[in-house]
Formats: C-alpha cells, structure tokens, sequence
C-alpha cells in the first residue's frame, strides 16, 4: 500500500458492529464479559478500547511500523520513553528542542536520577565524546524546534547502533509524509499528534511507533500502566484529520517555499530558516532523508528587538499569534517568550534563539494572501 493510500484506509477494517465506514466513537469506559475475561480482549478502556485501536493501527501503518501506541499527549509519549531508563542511566539529546520537551527532561527526570546531555548534532565526534556506557538513549528531534535545523538520521543511528543506545527521533515536524525514521535506522518514532497528524487544532494527542517486540510490549505496560491514555472523541478526530495528510502537507510545503522565496528576497530580513532554501546549512540532509521541506519556517528581522518583534506579529491578521503548529490555519509565534521562554536565557541564545526571532506555521490558506499579510506587517 502506497502513502497516500494508508492515510485512508491503513491498518483500518469496517467495524464489525454495522460495517460503517467510519470507525465508530466507543464511548465507554468498560464492556460486559460474559464469564470473567472472556470479552475479545476488550476490559477497560485505559487498558483497551477499539476506536484506539483502529487509531494505534492507523499510527503504525504511516510510519511502516509493527506497532503504534497512542498517548494522551506528545509529551505523555515522552515520559513514558523516558520511564523505559532507570537511575544513573544517560541521555543525549539535540541542544535546539521543544521547550516543553527540555522541561520534561531536566525539571522531571534529573530528579529521578537520568543525566541529559545536549548538544548539535552536526559534528558525530561532539556526540561520539558524550557517548558513555551509562548511555542509554539518544533524543533526535529533526526538523528542530524552532530553528528548523536537520539532522542526519542514518549517520547518528550508525553510531547509535554500535554502541547498543536506543535511537527516538521526534517527527513532529516532518510528518510521516516527509520522513520515515524507522527505516532510516531509528528505533522509536514520537510524534505530537496534535500537530500535523490530527491537523484541525482541535485535538491533543501523542504517538510511538516502533518495531521491536520486547521495547513495544514494555511501552504498551507503561501505557496501561501510567494511564495517560487518549479518550475515543479524540482517537476518532485525529483518524479523521490523518485521512488528509497527505493533501495537506503537499499544500504545506508549496504554501512554504513561496513564503520562504518571499522572505528571502526582503531586505528587513536577515536570515531565513526553511531546509527547502538551497542556502541553508541543512538543504543537502533535507534532500536527502526528507521527501519534501515542511510547512515550519523562522526568520530574524534585521535590528529587531523583542518590542518590535511583537509589535510585528500584533499587525498580522491572517497568521494567529498561538502556540501550537500543523493545522490547516497559519500560526505565528516569538519562540523567545512562548514556546521556549522555560530554556534559560543563554542556552536558548546559544541555540540561535534571539528575542527577533519569528516562527511560522504556514497553513493551506492560499499563498498570496498570506504573503500580502506579512507585506502588511512589514510596513
Ligand atoms: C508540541 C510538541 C511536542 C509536545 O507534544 P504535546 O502534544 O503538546 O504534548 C513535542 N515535540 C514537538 C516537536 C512539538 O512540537
């Protein structure tokens, strides 16, 4: 089955209730059992429920995975990956990530015992000289948050491989449409569902998906275990969004590259983070592991401060100022003071980071209009 196949109908079967077409809404939190355990596997709900399943399928199927496993929130996903390590066991991860992504790591986790390390992953010896045998897992995120940055998946799972440490890349920007880690090498795949997979922004929602039996079965456990699991309105909401993603990331990624030539072509501009640009640090990996650029951009305004920055995004109409990216509308957003204000100020700095940098998530709107908006906003 082809990609643009799998959204549809991937790991998916008519419900054997009243074959309908759509997967229904199991909106219970237990089933009757006609002596005890004896109930087609289904008990409870936070252990099992088939819209779930028909969603966990629908998961596995886009990233050509054995197993997909969802959560009630990317970051629910996160913690239970990092629930997989035990005291005195080691992190890697990518210096640029999402901020909520670092706070799980270092405001949780550390207390538990786990030591993170971050880094660029540009240069293999920066990440080889971290390597320990406490090393335990390496974070990828790539495309990064919020600097678009790309990292070589096959290269880093080569290293990752030989020194027996578990590979997670979050995919969240990329989508399975553009990248598929597993079968660059990666061991886990983490996606905040809310994202482009749901799609609408009217859902939160997190997703693994994985193919080794023994690290599947002990995520399943923790799933049951820790509970944080999604209700069955929002299974049903991201199966739905996910019949679409293909349609709309191929607009994502066409509305992009004419924002991105846009921008570049601006003299207020300095600098413009988008992989698609053929002068940007990543567009040789971009090429080569994605099969196409994304709807995320940034960019830095030449002598912008933060006052000016903001004072920018209050004059766009079409980009809503929010958190959040992936949905059909165009967001914007000042990683600075939103989605990366708990990352110490001269780490987030160091990460490129600056008080003028702006982020786009560019929607399917059409692409004149949101470059007319941005024309406004620059005057
Ligand atoms: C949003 C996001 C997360 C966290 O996911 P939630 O669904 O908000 O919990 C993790 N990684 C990236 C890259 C994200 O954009």
């Amino acid at each position: 089955m082809k990609f643009n196949t799998k959204t549809i109908h991937g790991g998916q079967m008519l419900d054997p209730a009243f074959s309908s077409v759509m997967q229904p809404i199991y909106q219970t939190s237990t089933y009757a059992q006609k002596s005890p355990g004896n109930n087609k596997g289904y008990e409870y709900s936070r252990t099992h429920n088939p819209t779930r399943t028909a969603l966990q399928n629908s998961f596995a199927s886009l990233e050509n995975a054995k197993y997909g496993i969802a959560f009630a929130s990317g970051l629910a996903a996160i913690d239970s990956i990092l629930k997989l390590l035990s005291p005195g066991d080691e992190v890697i991860s990518t210096s640029d990530l999402y901020g909520g992504t670092y706070r799980l790591f270092v405001k949780v986790f550390e207390k538990y015992g786990i030591k993170f390390h971050f880094t660029q992953m540009y240069n293999l010896d920066d990440l080889s000289s971290l390597i320990s045998e406490n090393t335990k897992l390496i974070w990828l995120e790539t495309p990064t948050n919020p600097m678009i940055n790309v990292y070589d998946i096959e290269a880093i799972s080569i290293i990752s491989k030989k020194h027996d440490i578990c590979l997670v890349v979050d995919n969240t920007f990329a989508s399975p449409y553009l990248q598929t880690p597993l079968d660059l090498g990666a061991d886990i795949v983490m996606h905040s569902a809310t994202k482009y997979l749901a799609g609408h922004s009217d859902v939160v929602m997190g997703a693994l998906m994985l193919n080794n039996d023994e690290i599947a079965e002990r995520l399943y456990f923790l799933q049951n275990s820790s509970g944080a699991v999604p209700g069955p309105q929002d299974c049903f909401l991201t199966l739905r969004g996910i019949k679409t993603l293909h349609v709309r990331i191929q607009r994502h990624c066409e509305n992009a590259l004419k924002i991105a030539n846009f921008l570049n072509d601006n003299k207020k501009v300095d600098k413009v983070f988008w992989p698609g640009l053929s002068t940007h640090l990543n567009y040789k990996v971009a090429s080569k592991q994605m099969r196409g650029y994304g709807g995320m951009l940034s960019f830095t305004i030449k002598g912008y401060d933060y006052e000016k920055s903001i004072k920018f995004l209050s004059k766009l109409r079409l980009f809503t100022l929010a958190e959040s990216l992936g949905g059909v509308e165009s967001l914007c957003g000042h990683p600075a003071s939103m989605t990366h204000s708990s990352i110490p100020k001269n780490i987030r700095l160091k990460s490129g980071i600056t008080d003028s940098l702006i982020r786009l998530s560019i929607g399917i709107e059409d692409a004149d209009d949101l470059i007319d908006d941005l024309k406004n906003a620059f005057l």
